[in-house]
């Protein structure tokens, strides 16, 4: 199951590698390939898989050098930077920000795409142009060559040394260069074709532009696609990040007017210029940001969306109009304007790195979109543009969408193709066929701007390079790679129908996720990436098992798919959802793995029905049980009370829950009378969750009241009636029911919830109050929009924290947003509110906890692999306390870090006094 998992890259190929291997180091990497050379074994290396030319799959052995990959160091105050493969480039943004820097290369794809990827595709993208990218910006590299020896080539020693046990290969590489450099009409060619971005074979500027064979070998690494060698570490020399900007959506009588526009625009202060075209304003023209005009252009308008950027708001303004002067002599439909606002501008910027999603998710199930990506010199971009939408009209493509970064003249095109039928196929090599013709012969362009050759182009290479040049990629190949183990058939391929093999089949499988493109944008965020599968994994592995079921076919390997599916796409997805916030078409994942539990739940829901119509039961059940078990933890002590569960847990088959030294111990029943006040002037309604109802206090806190007594303190103490739901034990959000597949039981105590907090409530006239953020997500889903609801953070910023005075505690402590808070983009006001009551807050870098209710206990291993980073980050920031806002999640966060993790009510509490002398707050 897991060969086929990582058969996937973001491209229309699939290859499934026979073995895929995690390396750990550069030692691994080294022996690997040095075993793989001498077996003539071929190797392909992948760092986040987001490749689009089928350049990261392999049906040989796949290394993956991804989020082992970690380590940097910064230079010279952010002038330079040293990073890992596995290092994804937005987290390296944000570690250059405070520099006011960021690295050159920026592709759409930057929040998933890792440093190995982004180099040795020499991926770029709207800002980074030319003179930006990998190959202008690299400043170091260290390589490990397919023989297994490694270079490094900002270290003398290393270069040293490695002449002198390569020296047929630096002697050869230097006459390349040589032979190039006498070559005139040659190096004339190479020196036009990188005026405009290419990434078609491999970079040969680097024997144009370099003499010192080193700096040959690093810049020929750039781009070769894991062909050429592995980068086990570059050092980018990085470029300032202005910080004042402003962007407009320029709109055009049509694309020649657009493109003439761009001309005159490269000579002015831009930063990007980015082409959509009418098919593209069409198809986000009802996103939140874009004007209602758009709707009503005719059907030959086009749009620029201009960047410009400068060091203060003065130089912006005058930028901004030398731009608008600039095109005084270009038709445009509406005024030029500008926003420098910046929600206003990200909104547009989002909405164009969002065009080729946006289409796929238009697309019919079970086609594939394609994204093509040619470049053309500018002066002839109009011409070109006109001809390319004429060849998909002729090829009935008409649905095709042309945008891209119209300043460097680099277009893509995006299109939905069914790849089931051979005439489907067929239609897309005459298309393609026509349009490398188009580009090579009439305009001598890129096949391949930014996305790298991969199988796609390789077929196409020579055409566009010419014979003469194609037999030096050949030959520097031969240098670097004489058995030809490293990525075969990708950059250079004799097959002339390679890029119309090994198609990716994307069956129909489930509307949930039927419209993934499996570009990989979901992985970072999601807790079993790297430990059993990924979210796009997950629905790879669904896709052939429906596919394998549906058809009858190979029915032993379909059922050794399910059998694996049960734990590595079911019990180890967290169902939180957060793989939606990243995916480009909105996927929740989750949401299929829970509808994959309703159909194995079968009996049990009726067990459910029972334990939800008996929850003041179940919770008083656990109340005692937790109790016992603290009763013996203080017996037996920590160290014997963890091996005996253990040990039970083991003779049990791990159906007894994995118990930890912090675990709680029951709850007391909370004394409803406790919250009775008389000089309150608001009323809130505190719905205290079945987890807090039945959870106390664990041996770490046992000198703390439980979280329900301290909340109810806190809200009288700012000036707060408190008003308890009637029937309150039995209350339960359903949750817990709905995240096990039990829909019914799930949706009866939602409703059951529902109905009580109307009544208690007053039909929503006063405030309600959830203590678990979990709850209150699933709450907000499900419940009437008539009841104002609120988590703990969001409650006490708006309503007590304005008629509270706060001491700031004097100890770095940190918070830690859970999956509930993220998705309701809380996790800001959870820092805001630690801010206001530590002098120095550390967000936790952890994605999610993985504790997933009762995962923690159930799955110990997930919560484990979700925090594996968690300890080293707070020790080395020298964390003293831990908050959050989630009861089971602060178990496994203790747990995994050593260090406490409590509410953040506790803290409020403790560092807040009733404001005396004023009128409070009302919420009324
Ligand atoms: C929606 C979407 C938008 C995109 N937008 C852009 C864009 O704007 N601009 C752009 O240029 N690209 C874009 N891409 C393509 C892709 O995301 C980028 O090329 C990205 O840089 C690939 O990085 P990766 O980490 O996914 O690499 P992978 O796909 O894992 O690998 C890329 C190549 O590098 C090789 N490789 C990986 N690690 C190493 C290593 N350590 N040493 C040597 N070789 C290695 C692999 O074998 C492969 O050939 C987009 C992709 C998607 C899905
Ligand atoms: S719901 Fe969570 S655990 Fe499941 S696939 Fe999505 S991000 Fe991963
Ligand atoms: S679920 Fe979304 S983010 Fe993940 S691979 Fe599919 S389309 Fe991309």
């Amino acid at each position: 199951m897991h060969t086929l998992a990582y058969g996937t890259d973001a491209s229309f190929y699939r290859l499934v590698p026979k073995m895929v291997i995690k390396a750990k180091d550069e030692q691994e990497v080294s022996l690997i390939l040095s075993e793989c050379n001498r077996m003539e074994i071929p190797v392909t290396f992948r760092a986040a898989g987001t490749s689009l030319s089928g350049q990261a799959v392999t049906d040989s052995v796949l290394i993956v050098a991804g989020s082992g990959w970690t380590k940097r160091s910064i230079y010279d105050n952010g002038d330079y930077i040293k990073l890992q493969p596995g290092l994804i480039g937005g987290y390296v943004n944000k570690l250059l920000a405070p520099y006011g820097k960021k690295i050159g290369p920026d592709p759409a794809s930057i929040n998933a795409a890792m440093i190995g990827g982004i180099a040795a595709n020499n991926a770029s993208g709207m800002c980074c142009g030319t003179s930006a990218n990998s190959y202008k910006t690299t400043a170091g590299m260290r390589i490990v060559f397919a023989d297994g020896s490694a270079l490094d080539t900002s270290d003398k020693s290393s270069r040293e040394n490695f002449s002198k046990e390569h020296e047929k290969m630096i002697s050869d590489i230097s006459r390349l260069a040589r032979q190039v450099k006498e070559n005139q009409s040659l190096s004339e060619r190479i020196g036009k074709k990188y005026k405009i971005k290419n990434t078609t074979g491999f970079s040969l500027n680097a024997l144009t532009d370099f003499t010192d064979p080193f700096d040959i070998i690093e810049h020929l690494m750039i781009g070769s696609e894991g062909t050429l060698g592995f980068i086990s570490e570059i050092t980018y020399k990085t470029v300032s990040e202005l910080p004042h900007k402003a962007s407009s959506l320029m709109l055009f009588p049509d694309i020649r007017n657009a493109c003439l526009a761009t001309i005159i625009l490269k000579q002015t202060p831009v930063q990007a210029v980015e082409l959509i075209d009418r098919a593209g304003l069409k198809s986000v023209e009802n996103e939140q940001g874009i004007s209602a005009a758009i709707k009503l252009l005719d059907e030959h308008a086009c749009a620029l969306l201009v960047e410009t950027a400068a060091s203060c708001s003065e130089k912006l303004k005058e930028n901004i109009s030398v731009i608008k002067n600039s095109l005084t002599s270009i038709p445009t439909l509406f005024d030029i304007e500008f926003t420098a606002i910046a929600a206003e501008y990200e909104l547009l910027w989002k909405i164009r790195k969002g065009l080729f999603p946006s289409v796929g998710a238009m697309r019919e199930s079970g086609t594939t979109v394609i994204i093509e990506d040619v470049a053309f010199p500018i002066e002839y971009l109009a011409d070109s543009a006109i001809d390319l939408r004429a060849i998909l009209d002729r090829h009935k493509y008409s649905e095709a969408v042309i945008f891209g970064h119209a300043l460097d003249g680099n277009l893509h095109f995006v299109f939905t193709q069914d790849f089931t039928s051979a005439a489907e196929i067929d239609r897309y090599g005459k298309m393609m066929a026509e349009i490398s013709e188009l580009v090579v012969k009439k305009y001598d362009g890129s096949l391949k701007a930014e996305h790298g050759t991969g199988r796609n182009m390789a077929p196409f290479v020579e055409l566009e390079w010419g014979a003469e040049a194609y037999q030096l990629m050949k030959e520097i190949k031969r240098i670097f790679d004489p058995k030809g183990i490293l990525n075969p058939g990708v950059i250079l391929n004799d097959d002339n129908s390679a890029h119309l093999k090994n198609l990716k089949p994307l069956p129909i499988a489930d509307d949930i996720i039927d419209k993934c493109i499996e570009c990989g944008f979901c992985e970072p965020s999601c807790i079993s990436t790297d430990m059993t599968l990924s979210p796009r994994q997950r629905i790879a592995v669904y896709r052939e098992i429906k596919s394998l079921t549906d058809s009858g076919k190979q029915p032993h390997i379909a059922a050794s798919l399910i059998k694996g599916y049960k734990y590595s796409g079911d019990s180890t997805c967290a169902t939180d959802g957060l793989c939606a916030m990243n995916c480009p078409v909105k996927i929740d994942t989750g949401q299929m793995i829970k509808r994959i539990r309703k159909l194995n739940i079968r009996g049990n829901e009726k067990i459910a029905l029972l334990l939800a119509d008996n929850m003041h039961l179940l919770t008083a059940v656990m109340r005692s049980g937790l109790k016992k078990l603290a009763f013996f933890h203080s017996i037996l002590g920590t160290a014997a009370f963890t091996a005996l569960t253990g040990f039970l847990r083991t003779i049990s088959f791990k159906s007894i829950p994995k118990w930890n030294e912090y675990m709680p111990a029951g709850a007391k029943k909370i004394n409803i009378k406790s919250a009775e006040s008389t000089d309150c002037t608001n009323k809130v309604v505190y719905f205290p969750s079945c987890i807090n109802r039945a959870m106390g206090v664990s041996r770490d806190h046992k000198n703390e009241k439980q979280l329900s007594e301290t909340l109810i303190s806190l809200i009288k103490k700012g000036g707060f009636e408190i008003i308890f739901p009637s029937d309150m034990d039995k209350l339960c959000c359903g949750m817990a029911f709905m995240s096990k597949g039990c829909t019914k039981a799930g949706e009866k105590k939602s409703a059951e919830l529902g109905e009580s907090l109307l009544k208690a409530s007053e039909n929503g006239k006063y405030p309600v109050l959830c203590d678990m953020s979990p709850c209150l997500y699933t709450m907000k889903e499900n419940l009437s929009n008539d009841l104002q609801i609120y988590e703990p953070v969001e409650f006490i910023l708006k309503f007590l924290m304005p008629n509270l005075t706060v001491e700031p505690v004097n100890e770095t402590i940190s918070v830690f947003p859970v999956c509930s808070m993220k998705k309701m983009g809380l996790d800001g006001k959870l820092k805001e509110l630690a801010q206001m009551c530590s002098t120095k807050v550390v967000v936790s870098d952890t994605n999610c906890c993985g504790f997933a209710g009762d995962k923690g206990f159930t799955v110990p291993e997930l919560n484990k692999h979700g925090l594996r980073h968690l300890k080293d980050q707070l020790h080395s920031e020298g964390v003293k306390h831990g908050y959050s806002t989630s009861r089971t999640c602060e178990i496994g966060l203790s747990l995994h870090s050593g260090i406490s993790h409590k509410s953040i009510v506790y803290l409020v509490d403790s560092v807040t006094k009733k404001l005396n002398n004023k009128n409070l707050t009302s919420c009324q």
